[in-house]
């Protein structure tokens, strides 16, 4: 199993009190301690990759407004430092070697330990600590480049990915499950919302609810429609912020839930599965969940 990471994405700074900080990073690394996986630096990505889900004067438009120095605020909780546009791109080469990596049959499965996250981007809208769809391009990367037919993305963030839902409205060759709690920010992902193919499948869950309640909707809901759709890769949008502890949710999960829940998700796509980090803001949550997920991904990886 491959764990690609890289120092630019610790220069992606946010304001003090800003939960999605550097400091998350740390947390991540203390969850990979113990486990047996092999290290790989984050490629710079390619500007071509971010163009097959945001436009070009998106992308221009980002790397003017990073600053000198301080800050640069693009939404209400959206901000760039100095590094932010460098640690973005190295989050998109990961997604993009990660994926690389599995389909070519190199490893099994890698996780992405990149910042900032990516999947509340919208094709021209930064928002929610995102500037570009990370899991999307990974996606993309795998349909346009590799020419695989059916891809599937889980996002287990307890926020809605909107972004991705968004980049890949049209996308007939990607399934994209999402389960939140709702109602919560950024308050898309009703049932209704269903892609321009029905290759969408949102999953709300309602606040307060814990790992039962997680199961039986994967059970109803999320395996069966990955089992329909018969991915050949599988790529997993892995925030943390649905753990009890997180201080910007208010779902019930543990670790052990965790656990379960990507035990389930390496039967699918024959074990060929690539997830990158999203949510996640408690770091001692942080730390034990991502030892919970990328356990298995070691263990699914051997
Ligand atoms: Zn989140």
């Amino acid at each position: 199993m491959l764990v690609f990471t890289h120092p630019d994405c610790a220069r992606h700074v946010t304001p003090p009190g800003h939960p999605e900080r550097v400091e998350r990073l740390a947390a991540v690394e203390r969850g990979l301690l113990g486990l047996a996986v092999e290290r790989r630096e984050c490629p710079p990505g390619e500007e071509a990759e971010v163009l097959r889900c945001h436009p070009s004067a998106y992308l221009a438009r980002v790397k003017a407004a990073v600053p000198r120095d301080g800050w640069a605020q693009l939404d209400g909780d959206t901000f760039l430092s100095p590094g932010s546009h460098k640690a973005a791109m190295r989050a998109v080469g990961g997604i993009c070697a990660a994926v690389d990596a599995v389909v070519s049959g190199e490893a099994r499965t890698a996780f992405v330990a990149g910042r900032p996250p990516g999947h509340h981007a919208e094709r021209e809208t930064a928002m929610g600590f995102c500037l570009f769809g990370t899991v999307a391009i990974g996606a993309k990367r795998a349909l346009d480049h590799h020419r695989l037919s059916r891809v599937a993305i889980v996002d287990f963030d307890v926020h809605h990915g909107n972004g991705t839902q968004d980049l890949l409205w049209d996308e007939g060759r990607c399934l994209f499950v999402s389960s939140h709690q709702m109602p919560l920010y950024p308050g898309t992902g009703r049932p209704e919302e269903r892609g321009a193919h029905g290759q969408v499948v949102n999953v709300p869950l309602r606040a307060g609810s814990g790992g039962r309640e997680m199961r039986e909707a994967y059970e109803r809901l999320v395996f069966p429609a990955l089992a329909e759709w018969k991915p050949d890769l599988l790529l997993i949008s892995a925030g943390f912020d649905a753990h009890a502890d997180d201080p910007l949710a208010g779902l019930e999960w543990q670790a052990e839930d965790y656990r379960w829940l990507t035990e389930r998700l390496c039967d699918f796509a024959g074990g060929r599965v690539v997830s990158t980090l999203e949510g996640g803001y408690d770091l001692e949550a942080l730390a034990a969940s991502v030892a919970a997920h990328v356990g298995v991904l070691e263990e699914r990886g051997r």
